[in-house]
């Protein structure tokens, strides 16, 4: 998720963060450590408020190198992201197959999908293989929008699809994760096909 300083919801988020610009690296690491204690034990769905908070911390610590400083110990049962070295709390969603599982501090690549337990390998790479062509509907060209005829049909049909596939997500995939790690967070909304948080209920 690469923030695009033209987009409005972005700009949005910058401020909201800016509360986190104001902690100094050791009130900010601290910030982390106990709220990463509480995110411990579950699956979390991305547009969780609590989260939301969480990465616009982890974002700014990122950028200023905080757990590299070792000012606080994270709890225990968080393994050190590859990418970044900060605790690792994966981001599942639909790219899994090209892009692993996504780093929430600095938005990298934290676990590819080969390295995925292999438990969980076959569950996810079926899953995400479904997801595929029904997510492609909402990037169909116009060839393949005239030749299905009756194109909204086709897309609101795909955004039901998308709702069930996500739905999926949350409840039976993104727990099996906590076998391997102490939380995880599922993207619970699809915005090519206009699925929002609110039409997952789990
Ligand atoms: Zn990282």
């Amino acid at each position: 998720m690469a923030i695009d300083p033209e987009s409005p919801l972005d700009k949005l988020w910058q401020e909201y963060g800016r509360v986190f610009q104001d902690f100094d690296d050791l009130t900010l690491a601290r910030w982390l450590a106990q709220t990463l204690g509480q995110l411990e034990g579950r699956a979390w769905r991305l547009s969780h408020p609590l989260l939301g908070a969480y990465r616009l911390a982890a974002q700014i610590a990122h950028d200023r190198q905080i757990w590299l400083k070792r000012l606080v110990t994270p709890p225990a049962a968080y393994l050190e992201a590859p990418c970044c070295r900060a605790p690792l709390l994966p981001l599942l969603t639909r790219d899994v197959l090209e892009s692993g599982l996504v780093c929430q501090n600095c938005s990298a690549t934290a676990v590819p999908f080969e390295e995925i337990s292999a438990e969980i390998q076959s569950i996810v790479k079926l899953w995400a293989e479904e997801y595929a062509p029904v997510h492609a509907v909402a990037h169909w060209e116009d060839r393949q929008r005239k030749s299905a005829g009756d194109y909204d049909r086709a897309y609101d049909n795909a955004a039901r699809e998308a709702e069930r596939l996500l739905a999926q997500a949350g409840a039976q995939i993104a727990p099996r994760f906590l076998e391997f790690y102490p939380a995880l967070v599922w993207e619970d909304q699809d915005e090519c096909l206009e699925v929002r948080p609110e039409d997952i209920p789990l």
